[in-house]
């Protein structure tokens, strides 16, 4: 389960990336081996303390393991730790995180677009934000009420006024509730969720660009977790024509580390518009000497950031190139046939019922009772007996005015409802939606 090749792998890298600096007289950095054993040990069992993420039976939250190539990249470079702030402290990896950023860019169809990757989706949602907050100052910013909840503490931290707009029940954002909100005049900015955490909806971008028409506001399209979607085959028709529309917004926001096989700390977000680089201008006392050319952080909020992190992005997207029809896409796809075969199977089960087809690889399901109060109960308990039985779930509270709408049988008696909630994540998964509802149907019993 876990392959412990990789260390071959490493140490050859290792090898190799030594030879560059043979020139230099020999220093061998010193610790004390036992004591160092001795904690990792410590650490080791630890560490044996978490739900297995890596596994096919993980089947909760966005949690996906990293390509061995991205892990294999990372670790090495620790040897290096270069540092992506300026060019000072990490060459080779702020010219690795450039060229991601281009084939990143390239993916939603932006040539050369302004970008940098960011500590995870919150941190690029934010640059977004404020971004948008300097052309548009003083108005709204709005967000479906299934966006990420961090939309709204983003723009709390900012100083922008915030209104959460309400979804309908395909869990997108109400197209006419937004035209209600332009219409007052204040909105600056519409978050469009490709893609939303709870659910894996994607909001319907082509009849929000068609609001521009009317309104003057700017588009940020949140696609942290679901941005790689969009080299997928398999998508349904709605979903695929937002992806089509995806190269009008103004910015968008994609984590590797969701579904692009990276290690944590690996966000990112793209600038259609190279020009509001200028909002980033400051001077750096101390940094940027070694050279004329872009240092990142001359494009960035942050300071220090992790070079291992574009570099196993771009060893990742070496090995895997963003291409439709390619390796990488094709497992994107095999996740869109573990969603509908996972949903499928629930609709035939007397003790499940699914909420709405999955878009992506999210699939929400209610536990079957009479009344929405004791389905919630009904999920709480699921939930942890099927996580002693090593199948490992999440929950999700959902306003039962959405749910309801999937639940026509039940009672409601309840403002809530709390269901189940997979994320089948795993290329692999395709091959396990047989065994795990077998286990959820036994755990139901
Ligand atoms: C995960 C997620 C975020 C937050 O990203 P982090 O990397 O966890 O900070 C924002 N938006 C969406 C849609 C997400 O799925």
């Amino acid at each position: 389960m876990i392959n412990k090749d990789e260390l071959k792998l490493l140490r050859a890298a290792l090898q190799k990336l030594e030879a560059g600096f043979v020139d230099l007289p020999d220093f061998e950095p010193e610790f004390d081996v036992v004591a160092v054993t001795n904690v990792l040990d410590e650490v080791a069992e630890r560490m044996q303390d978490n739900y297995p993420y890596f596994h096919p039976q993980y089947v909760g939250q966005m949690l996906k393991p990293p390509h061995p190539v991205a892990r294999i990249a990372y670790a090495m470079s620790l040897w290096i730790n270069p540092n992506n702030h300026a060019l000072d402290g990490g060459r080779a990896s702020s010219a690795m995180e450039k060229e991601c950023i281009v084939e990143l860019g390239a993916m939603f169809g932006w040539q050369n677009p302004l970008g940098h990757l960011t500590g995870g989706g919150t941190m690029a949602n934010l640059e977004a934000l404020w971004v948008a907050g300097r052309l548009h100052p003083g108005k709204r910013v709005i967000a479906s009420k299934q966006a990420h909840y961090t939309h709204g503490r983003i723009s709390e931290v900012l100083g922008v006024p915030f209104s959460p707009v309400p979804v309908n029940t395909d869990g997108r954002m109400d197209v006419a509730e937004i035209e209600t909100l332009l219409q007052q005049g204040d909105v600056g900015t519409v978050v469009v969720t490709i893609g939303n955490t709870g659910l894996g909806a994607v909001d319907a971008l082509p009849e929000i660009l068609e609001l521009r028409v009317k309104y003057d506001f700017r588009i940020h399209a949140d696609a942290a977790y679901g941005g790689y979607f969009g080299l997928a085959s398999k998508l349904d028709h709605h979903t695929a024509r937002a992806y089509e529309n995806l190269s009008q917004v103004d910015s968008i926001v994609i984590d590797p580390h969701k579904h692009g096989l990276q290690p944590y700390g690996c966000g990112c977000i793209l600038f259609k518009d190279k020009g509001v680089g200028a909002f980033y201008k400051h001077d750096s006392p101390f940094t940027y000497f070694s050279s004329a050319e872009l240092h990142l952080g001359e494009i960035s909020l942050e300071c220090s950031r992790p070079g291992a992190s574009a570099v196993a992005l771009w060893a990742t997207q070496r090995l895997l190139p963003l291409k439709k029809a390619g390796e990488f896409a094709g497992n994107l796809d095999l996740c869109l046939d573990a969603a509908r075969d996972f949903h499928d199977r629930l609709a035939a089960s007397k003790n499940f019922t699914p909420l709405m087809p999955p878009e992506l690889d999210i699939v929400v399901y209610a536990v079957n009772a009479s009344t929405t109060t004791a389905a919630s109960e009904r999920a709480r308990r699921l939930f942890h007996t099927a996580a002693k039985h090593d199948l490992h779930l999440a929950l999700i509270e959902l306003p039962v005015t959405l749910a309801g709408f999937w639940l026509p049988n039940i009672k409601i008696d309840s403002e809530t409802i709390t269901c189940l909630r997979s994320v089948l994540m795993k290329p692999e998964h395709a091959q396990w939606t047989e065994r795990i509802v077998a286990l959820l149907e036994a755990c139901a019993d």
